[in-house]
């Protein structure tokens, strides 16, 4: 791919990722996402185009908001960081077809759903059902996907959460699975089609319970140390369980392997499974 070809394309999923910031803080609270147009959440003050320009304003302003001067999160360039990133990755895995423009929004989807999740421990459906519905239909724009398996992959997904979720429920009368984990497994499933379905639960599963035993292991004091306890509180007011992790992360990420690494990871795994029984 050209260099300036690459660059274009990250800098259009930059801009996406500045979407993506407003979606990730409106989304959760039911405001809409088109206006009124960016505030800084600390003072209120709409912010200027010249100051809203992905990745660069936040370097040029040094992290800080023009008009009060408190700092502006690292998570807004991260993001955008993340969304150009992934549109280079997505192009140069798909090559220059609708598959892709269609992958592109399936990963965008899935980074916003993971920081939502992250602030509010949510999967909202107004994201995992459009998702859905575009996922069952990506055979129209992405022919490397079977009607069927987009169907049977959804399907599937649906009723193994779905198994889950009822059965924690009925036996052991907590939450195990949250339906929005149900929903985006669905999502996921169509997207991808069945095959995704136990290696995507599989990394997912077994990165989520390694990133929960680490931070359980390195479990410090509970009380909130007079820093911490100062700092100015998020846009979100819920404060969640502290060294607890939401597992709809760990499902995008397991998604965005397989996507880009499912063959080899596919492979890998059958020539070990050759190698012990033959
Ligand atoms: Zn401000």
């Amino acid at each position: 791919m050209p260099v300036f070809v690459t660059i274009w394309v990250f800098a259009t999923g930059a801009v996406v990722g500045s979407f993506l910031n407003v979606v990730i803080a409106r989304v959760p609270k039911r405001q809409s996402i088109v206006s009124p147009g960016s505030r800084c959440p600390r003072c209120g003050n709409p912010i200027a185009w010249y100051d809203n320009i992905p990745l660069l304003s936040w370097i040029l302003l040094r992290a800080r908001c023009r008009s009060c001067g408190l700092p502006i999160s690292a998570r807004y360039p991260l993001v955008e960081l993340l969304a150009g990133i992934l549109a280079v990755a997505v192009l140069r895995h798909t090559g220059p077809n609708w598959a892709a423009l269609g992958y592109f929004v399936f990963v965008a989807a899935l980074l916003a759903l993971s920081y939502i999740d992250l602030d509010s421990w949510l999967l909202p459906h107004q994201i995992t059902w459009p998702l859905l519905a575009a996922g069952l239909l990506s055979p129209i724009w992405n022919r490397r996907l079977a009607w069927a398996d987009a169907a049977i992959g959804a399907a599937a997904g649906f009723a193994g959460f779905a198994a889950i979720a009822l059965l924690g429920e009925r036996l052991l009368k907590r939450e195990t699975m949250g339906w929005g984990d149900v929903w985006l497994l669905t999502a996921i499933g169509a997207w991808l089609g069945w095959p995704a379905l136990l290696p995507v639960v599989l990394l997912s599963a077994v990165q989520g319970a390694a990133v929960g035993t680490i931070l359980i292991a390195t479990r410090r004091d509970p009380d909130p140390s007079p820093a911490e306890a100062a700092a100015p509180s998020s846009d979100d007011d819920w404060v969640p369980p502290r060294h607890a992790v939401p597992y709809g992360p760990f499902l995008a990420l397991g998604a965005l392997e397989y996507l880009f690494f499912g063959d080899r990871l596919v492979s890998a795994w059958n020539s070990v499974l050759l190698r012990l029984f033959s």
